[in-house]
């Protein structure tokens, strides 16, 4: 469909290595990557290594049921690997969300006291 046609963005370049990033999980499905500006001393991005039908998380189906597990199976071995006492995960959909690039990903953010609500 026409959402599978958008356009590439710097993600799938991190995911053909073409752009370097530092890896702290892979497997089939998933990779993450450190965040190049964190907000945190833990700010871990994890994506779906096929992105069809899935620029942003509200396009979401039954069908990615399967990668979206992986994604939160992922976040759960690296918060335990990076040992944190807290941590956050969120995805921003969206202009409004926050969302700057349109390659679903969640943000693994932990290594100090979070606020609540956030800004
Ligand atoms: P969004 O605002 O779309 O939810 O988050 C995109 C995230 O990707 C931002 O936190 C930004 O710092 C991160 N980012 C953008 N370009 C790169 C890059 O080339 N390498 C890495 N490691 N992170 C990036």
């Amino acid at each position: 469909g026409a959402r599978d046609a958008a356009p590439e963005t710097i993600f799938d370049r991190i995911l053909r290595k073409e752009i370097p990033s530092t890896v702290v999980h892979e497997d089939a499905y998933v990779l993450a990557f450190r965040d190049i500006n964190p907000v945190a001393p833990s700010h871990v991005l994890i994506i779906p290594k096929v992105r069809e039908g899935l620029t942003q998380l509200r396009f979401a189906t039954a069908d990615h049921a399967f990668v979206l597990g992986k994604m939160l199976e992922a976040a759960a071995k690296i918060a335990a690997d990076e040992k944190l006492e807290g941590f956050r995960l969120v995805i921003n959909d969206g202009p409004k969300g926050g969302q700057e690039v349109y390659h679903l990903h969640m943000h693994l953010i932990g290594g100090r006291t979070m606020k609540w609500p956030p800004g």
